[in-house]
């Protein structure tokens, strides 16, 4: 019988590991990196062809579904996978995060946060308790717990306030989780580490989250603004603190050479906008620096985006012709950009989980940081 949820670590390369979440509705391979489906989809992309670059995991987003089309009525529909036609796991975020930077008039307090819909201007509450009812109403596989963030630049009692609230809200999470029903015996939850750039705060709210235990652990509250290198300082120490056996979720990363950083310091799990917003702006990821398609160089280029690209638009079509839909605004350009981004992403985490098993990472991301920034 499929497993609720097994991790199983393959191989070990200092610090990184490769390995599989085995779940019911399939396994997640790791190092993973998911794309992301914000309204029940992934913009830009049907779902055989998200699968076909790779992807085994995508991530709904609780706060754009809950405003529209709603959960109670994505759960009268049969849920997000029977929705979007999606088949495969889904992980959804808390609602957390974006009810805290996009909402209207948010009020925060013990309870909850209650804000207003950016879209029509209703009012809501998002506390953990009903996060976790949203997420179990879009049948999501991987939950995230609820929590709150304040800016990395934010006083330090703020910032020890907003960690030591929110493992309160990871325990009423989980209890939330733990009452669920059917889907508690299907599904899964993680636990979301905080405590911005501290590592005292970082190591309290760890062992906070590991004595309520949770099966898998995210460090959240970075990729906020701080910066690469003070984002890899915390990721020096943070992984380390969390539990060796659980898969480690780095929200919201990021940058190709971000997550390369991050799978060296033991990082298993992302996900980003990035390939798929910047495909719909004119960039374009390649092994020598992204490209901006827009630019006049790329007129009569004939070339693929990424000669080292095995992906269905690298394949049928030429920089030139993406140039020429990209200025002219045609959906076909968004689309294409899109999708070769996504199999950009999905081939990094395939090479990325070949090197680990074959005990090369470091040579693989030296090599990788030379051609990525020497264009
Ligand atoms: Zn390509």
């Amino acid at each position: 019988m499929t497993p609720r949820f097994e991790f199983t670590i393959h191989a070990t390369d200092g610090k990184a590991r490769t390995g599989t979440i085995a779940m019911q509705r399939g396994d997640i391979r790791t190092p993973a990196f998911m794309p992301v489906g914000t309204a029940a989809t992934v913009k830009a992309m049907k779902p055989a062809d998200v699968r076909a670059s790779g992807a085994d995991i995508i991530l709904g987003n609780t706060y754009h579904l809950m405003l529209r089309p709603g959960a109670e009525r994505v759960a009268r529909l049969g849920g997000l996978h029977g929705f979007m036609g999606w088949d495969r796991p889904i992980l959804t975020d808390s609602g957390g995060y974006q009810v805290m930077s996009l909402a209207d008039l948010t009020k925060r307090s013990e309870e909850g946060v209650s804000f207003k819909s950016h879209l029509d201007g209703t009012r809501h509450l998002l506390s953990p308790e009903r996060s976790i009812e949203i997420q179990r109403l879009l049948d999501s596989d991987i939950i995230m717990a609820f929590d709150e963030l304040v800016p990395t630049t934010s006083a330090r009692d703020l910032q020890a306030a907003a960690m030591e609230r929110s493992m309160r809200w990871a325990k009423r999470s989980r209890a939330a989780f733990d009452g669920g029903g059917d889907h508690a015996g299907r599904a899964a939850i993680f636990g979301i580490q905080q405590g911005a750039l501290d590592q005292d705060f970082r190591k309290s709210s760890a062992d906070a989250l590991l004595d309520i235990g949770f099966d898998g652990y995210a460090v959240g509250g970075l990729a906020v603004g701080e910066g690469q290198e003070a984002m890899f300082g915390v990721l020096d120490y943070a992984p380390g603190q969390l539990d060796p056996a659980k898969p480690r979720y780095l929200m919201g990363v990021g940058k190709p050479d971000d997550i390369v950083g991050a799978v060296e310091r033991g990082i298993d799990m992302f996900d980003c906008v990035l390939p798929t917003r910047s495909g719909r702006t004119g960039q374009a990821f390649t092994r020598r620096g992204p490209i901006n398609i827009r630019n006049a160089k790329f007129a009569e280029d004939q070339g693929p985006l990424d000669p080292s690209c095995a992906c269905p638009v690298c394949g049928n079509w030429g920089r030139a012709y993406l140039y020429h839909l990209v200025r002219s605004g045609e959906i076909l350009g968004a689309m294409l950009m899109t999708e070769h981004n996504i199999w950009f992403y999905q081939a990094l985490m395939a090479d990325l989980r070949a090197a680990i098993g074959e005990g090369r990472l470091t040579e693989f991301a030296n090599d990788f940081r030379t051609n990525y920034y020497n264009k």
